[in-house]
C-alpha cells in the first residue's frame, strides 16, 4: 500500500502516516509503496488490525531455489555439507585434511584458496561425483543463515571426539540440524587417540535420538582420524549415500539463484562475496543483485584460486564486480536487465532497515513470561554464558532444580567466556534468551544484539538470576518497567471550584510534568495513586512546572488535598537490566 492508501483506509491525514513512521525513524513520501510490516504498525497503533494471507513471517520463510518451469530441466547436483560439532573437536582439521588429501592430488600444485567453500572430487559407485564442503568457520554460516531463513546445507557432518563425547554443542548442532530437517552424518573423530571410546559416543547419542546404523537405527556414523586423514574417503562416500536420498536437483540452463556464503571489502578489489550457486548457472558479465547490494559480475574465482567463467549449481565463486558488501546469508539473484535489478536492490535496502527496525517475534524474558501466562509457550530456550566453569556449572546444576512441570528450560549452549555475536545469532535463529553471568559482551555482540532483537540479561548474583528465569517461567515476571522519579511538590493551599479542587502546590525540586504519574503522601502513608490530569501555571494551561515556581495541579478521582501534602511526581521507564540488577 502507497502512504496515500493507507491513509485513505484508515480516515485519516497521509501526515498522520508520515508522522507515525518519521517517528520510527522511517523517512517516506506520499506515494511510496509501504511494506507490510510499516502498515501494520501504523495501523495497529491506530487500533486498525492488519490481516495478511501470507502467516508466515520472512524471516522464517525458507526460500524455495526450485520454480515451477524448472522442472523439465532438473539434474542432479552435488551435496553441500556443513561440518558441525563441540568446540575443539576437529572441525576444523578435518575440513583442512578432507582438503589437503583430496584436493593436492594431482591439481595444478595443489594450490586452494580461502573463499568460504571448496569441493573435493570422490569416486562413488564407478563415477566421479563432487562434495561442497562449507568451511566458515563453526557453524557460524549455519546458524546466521538459517536466522535469516536461507537454507543452504543438504548434509550435515557432526564431529563428535571419541575421547570427549556428546558436549553442548554437540547436542546445539543436532537440534539445528533436526531443525532444519537436514540429514546427518556422525564423524567419530579422534580414534587415533589413547581413550577414545567410539562405542560410548554411539550410547551417548541414543540419548539424542540418533540410533548408529550397525546399532540399528539409521544414521550413519564413521570413526575417522581427521589428524591422520584416516577413513575420511569412507567419510565421503557416506556423505554422498546419504545425499543421495534426497532430493538435489537444480536447473543449470537458467539464470542463477543462490546465497552468499562470506563478504568483505577488499582494499585493493572492492567488495568481494563468495556466492553459493544454488540454482541455475553463473555467469561473468551477470546483473547480480545480492541482499541490497547490486552489481555487475566482472570476474569469478574458483577454490582453486582459478579464474572461471561460470559457476553451476552447488558451486561458490569468489565474486568481485558488488557496489556494496552483502551480509552472509543474503540471497542473490541475476537479473536480465541494469534497471530491474536496480528497483530491486532498493526495494531490499528499503525493507533490510525496516525489519531491522521492526524485529518482532523474538523472544525476550519477560515476553516469555507473558506467553508463559498464556500457556502459549511451553519451551524456554536458553544460551548461558559464564566467566569460568565452576560458576556453570553451579547455574546449571540450579537450573535443573526448578520446577519444569508447565514449562521446559532448554539449554541450548553453556560455555564460559563472553557473549560473542555467534551467541547472538544462534539465539536468533533458535528463539533463545542470552544469559551472562559475571562476563562480558564481545564487540559488536550488543549492537547484534539489538539488531536482531536478541534479549542479552546479564547477572553477578546467581540468585537473581534463577529467580528471573523462574519468574519468567511461571509467567509472573514483570516487564522491566521503573520508576524514574522527576520531582517533588509540596501543597499549600487547596482551591474548590465546583465539585472538584484544585492544589496550589509549590515545586521543591525536579519538575512537574502534566499527564505524569503521581503519589500523593501524607505524613508517612499514600493517600493517592495516579495520574496527573491538570497542570496550570497562572491560570494558564502548562506542559511542566520547574523547581521554584507555583503551580495548580489537579487530578481525576481525588479532591481530598490537604495543605502540607506532598505530591511525588515520576514516570515509568522501561530499563534494560544490568549487572547490579
Ligand atoms: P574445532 O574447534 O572443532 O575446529 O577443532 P580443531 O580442528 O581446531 O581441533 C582441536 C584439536 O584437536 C587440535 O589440537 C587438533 O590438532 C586436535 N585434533 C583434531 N582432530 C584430531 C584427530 O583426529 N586426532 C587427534 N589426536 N587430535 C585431533
Amino acid at each position: 500500500m502507497t502512504v496515500q492508501e493507507l491513509a485513505g483506509s484508515l480516515a485519516v491525514p497521509e501526515t498522520e502516516i508520515i508522522k507515525r513512521l518519521f517517528s520510527k525513524g522511517i523517512a517516506v513520501n506520499i506515494t511510496e509503496t509501504l511494506d507490510i510490516a510499516a502498515v501494520r504498525m501504523v495501523a495497529e497503533e491506530m487500533g486498525t488490525e492488519v490481516e495478511t494471507p501470507e502467516v508466515t513471517s520472512e524471516a522464517v520463510q525458507v526460500t524455495e531455489m526450485l520454480d515451477a518451469q524448472d522442472l523439465d530441466n532438473l539434474q542432479r547436483r552435488p551435496p553441500v555439507v556443513t561440518i558441525m560439532g563441540h568446540v575443539d573437536h576437529g572441525k576444523t582439521t578435518l575440513l583442512d585434511s578432507i582438503r589437503k588429501t583430496k584436493v593436492a592430488q594431482g591439481e595444478a600444485g595443489g594450490i586452494t584458496q580461502h573463499i568460504g567453500a571448496y569441493h573435493v572430487d570422490v569416486e562413488h559407485e564407478g563415477k566421479s561425483q563432487q562434495v561442497v564442503f562449507l568451511d566458515t568457520p563453526g557453524h557460524e554460516a549455519f546458524t546466521a543463515m538459517r536466522a535469516r531463513g536461507t537454507r543452504v546445507t543438504d548434509v550435515a557432518v557432526l564431529v563428535v571426539a571419541a575421547d570427549d563425547g556428546v558436549r553442548p554443542q554437540t547436542i546445539e548442532a543436532i537440534g539445528h540440524a533436526k531443525a532444519a530437517q537436514v540429514p546427518i552424518v556422525v564423524a567419530i573423530n579422534k580414534v587415533d587417540k589413547e581413550g577414545a571410546q567410539p562405542e560410548r559416543v554411539k550410547q551417548e547419542l541414543t540419548e539424542y535420538g540418533l540410533v548408529a546404523d550397525d546399532w540399528g537405527g539409521d544414521i550413519t556414523m564413521v570413526p575417522v582420524s581427521a589428524i591422520r586423514g584416516e577413513n575420511l574417503d569412507t567419510l565421503l562416500e557416506m556423505i554422498l549415500t546419504v545425499a543421495e536420498m534426497e532430493d538435489l536437483y537444480a536447473n543449470p540452463n537458467r539464470s542463477a539463484k543462490g546465497t552468499v556464503i562470506e563478504a568483505h571489502l577488499d582494499k585493493a578489489r572492492g567488495p568481494v562475496a563468495t556466492l553459493l550457486v544454488q540454482n541455475g548457472t553463473l555467469r561473468v558479465g551477470d546483473i547480480v543483485v545480492a541482499g541490497s547490494a547490486l552489481g555487475k559480475v566482472r570476474a569469478m574465482i574458483d577454490d582453486r584460486a582459478a579464474r572461471v567463467d561460470q559457476a553451476l549449481p552447488s558451486f561458490a565463486v569468489e565474486v568481485l564486480g558488488l557496489r556494496e558488501v552483502p551480509r552472509a546469508g543474503d540471497e542473490f539473484d541475476v537479473f536480465q536487465n541494469e534497471k530491474e535489478a536496480a528497483a530491486i536492490a532498493s526495494g531490499r535496502a528499503t525493507s533490510q532497515r525496516d525489519s531491522r527496525l521492526l524485529q518482532g517475534g523474538r523472544i525476550s524474558l519477560s515476553g516469555f513470561s507473558q506467553q508463559a501466562k498464556e500457556g502459549v509457550l511451553k519451551e524456554l530456550n536458553l544460551i548461558l554464558k559464564a566467566d569460568v566453569q565452576g560458576s556453570l556449572e553451579a547455574i546449571v546444576g540450579a537450573l535443573r532444580q526448578l520446577p519444569q512441570k508447565e514449562v521446559q528450560l532448554r539449554l541450548l549452549l553453556s560455555a564460559p567466556g563472553e557473549v560473542t555475536e555467534t551467541d547472538v545469532d544462534l539465539a536468533a535463529a533458535s528463539n533463545a534468551v542470552i544469559i551472562g553471568f559475571n562476563t562480558t559482551l564481545a564487540t559488536g555482540a550488543r549492537q547484534a544484539a539489538d539488531q536482531a532483537g536478541v534479549d542479552v540479561r546479564e547477572y553477578s548474583i546467581i540468585y537473581n538470576l534463577l529467580d528471573d528465569i523462574q519468574g519468567a517461567m511461571e509467567g509472573l515476571l514483570e516487564p522491566e518497567l521503573v520508576e524514574e522519579p522527576l520531582g517533588q511538590v509540596e501543597v499549600r493551599a487547596v482551591f474548590a471550584i465546583g465539585r472538584g479542587a484544585v492544589a496550589g502546590c509549590y515545586v521543591l525540586s525536579g519538575k512537574v510534568i502534566r499527564n505524569c504519574k503521581v503519589r500523593v503522601r501524607r505524613g508517612n502513608s499514600v493517600v493517592y495513586e495516579g495520574i496527573l490530569d491538570s497542570l496550570k501555571r497562572m491560570k494558564e494551561d502548562a506542559k511542566e512546572v520547574n523547581s521554584g515556581y507555583e503551580c495548580g495541579i489537579s487530578v481525576n478521582g481525588f479532591t481530598d488535598w490537604a495543605e502540607g501534602d506532598i505530591i511525588e511526581a515520576y514516570r515509568m521507564v522501561t530499563k534494560r537490566r544490568t549487572l547490579s540488577a
